[in-house]
């Protein structure tokens, strides 16, 4: 295949497509000599690894109204923003994305650094970020592989292989497929044409503008590529989760240790995850009930279960670890996904008391 042809096909259809997103700036602007700005590059980046389009704009329109400017973002406490990431989940990438704007202030005095090597060095970006950010905010030639890539890909060359052992393969071929002529543009229009007409199950090849040179499509094989490896099922684990509320409305939450899942954000205390049943560990001494409530939750590698206690404790007891947050300072929005399931259970519990 003639990538050179791909290359022709694709970018007038980009530059008629292109989908209008928050962080982008579409091809009429490129062509008016406007320039991305890479810090909104980077930030939804970060926050669409493993993350949809439509769950990440809310969090980047909030993030960038709050925060302008690296700098900004930069300076802001860890708390608050842990806080504003809660609900986008995998929580170490908010924790990466302090240490980042962090080191862009204090050592890159503010400027993204330009090439995918520089950025490769910053904390919390590996390789497909750094890609994405050379390409897409400095037009740098970088071979840009998220999964639609990969699905395009796969399909445009008929890839057999199944993933992940087909990853090389396909990253051999987006390198080779890669112009130096509108790098960016060519690199967004791959991931648009994924996301809008080459989608997982059932491509749109009869609107496709590279419909010609799709060997998968010629064999008719288009909507079973890319092939995969079947996944081990995932485990169950168990917990406990303990809620407890003062007589004043203030609720005891804790800050999750900075190693590990959910790690520097709020949660409720609880026992350790593990596929045995827990033992129980409240964190404070009150007249603990069971309520019959259990959260379900699903993390990359496994099911969780988690068993909910509740209890109204005195007004001068000390909890063992944790510490009461005042309902007035309180926002139940800044929990992550499952802490705020078990928050919204036990709410409802209360009500019904
Ligand atoms: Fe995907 Fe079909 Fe286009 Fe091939 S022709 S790239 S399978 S949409």
């Amino acid at each position: 295949m003639r990538y050179d042809a791909v290359h022709r096909a694709l970018l007038p259809w980009y530059d008629r497509h292109a989908r209008d997103l928050p962080w982008r700036v579409g091809p009429q602007a490129l062509s008016h000599g406007l320039r991305p700005d890479p810090y909104r590059v980077w930030l939804s980046e970060v926050m669409l690894q493993q993350t949809t389009v439509a769950a990440v704009k809310a969090y980047f329109e909030r993030f960038t109204t709050l925060w302008p400017t690296v700098g900004d973002l930069a300076a802001a406490e860890d708390s608050v923003v842990m806080g504003e990431w809660a609900g986008l989940g995998y929580y170490a990438r908010a924790r990466n994305l302090l240490k980042c704007a962090r080191v862009v202030a204090s050592v890159h005095g503010g400027q993204f650094p330009d090439t995918e090597e520089s950025l490769r060095a910053l904390p919390g970006i590996g390789p497909y970020t750094a890609a994405a950010i050379a390409a897409i905010a400095f037009d740098r030639p970088a071979p840009v592989m998220d999964g639609n890539v990969e699905r395009v890909m796969a399909r445009l060359f008929a890839v057999q292989t199944p993933l992940p052992a087909a990853k090389p393969e396909l990253r051999t071929l987006t390198e080779a497929a890669t112009p130096t002529h509108r790098p960016g543009c060519y690199a967004q229009a791959v991931m648009d044409l994924g996301a809008t007409i080459c989608s997982p199950k059932s491509p749109a090849c009869g609107i496709c503008p590279v419909m010609d040179m799709c060997e998968a499509r010629a064999q008719g094989i288009a909507p079973d590529l890319p092939r995969k490896t079947p996944k081990k099922p995932k485990p169950t684990r168990f917990g406990i989760a303990y809620l407890a509320r003062r007589a004043d409305g203030a609720v005891l939450l804790e800050t999750r240790p900075d190693q590990g899942l959910l790690g520097g954000m709020l949660g409720w205390p609880g026992t350790p995850w593990s596929e045995q049943d827990p033992i129980p560990a409240p964190p404070i001494a009150a007249d603990w009930r069971d309520p019959g409530l259990e959260v379900r939750h699903t993390f990359t590698h496994f099911h969780l279960r988690l068993s909910l206690r509740l209890a109204e404790v005195d007004m001068d007891t000390r909890p063992l670890h944790g510490e009461f947050h005042l309902r007035a300072t309180f926002r139940p929005s800044n929990l992550p996904t499952v802490m705020r399931k078990a928050y919204d259970l036990g709410q409802a519990a209360w009500r019904d008391d």
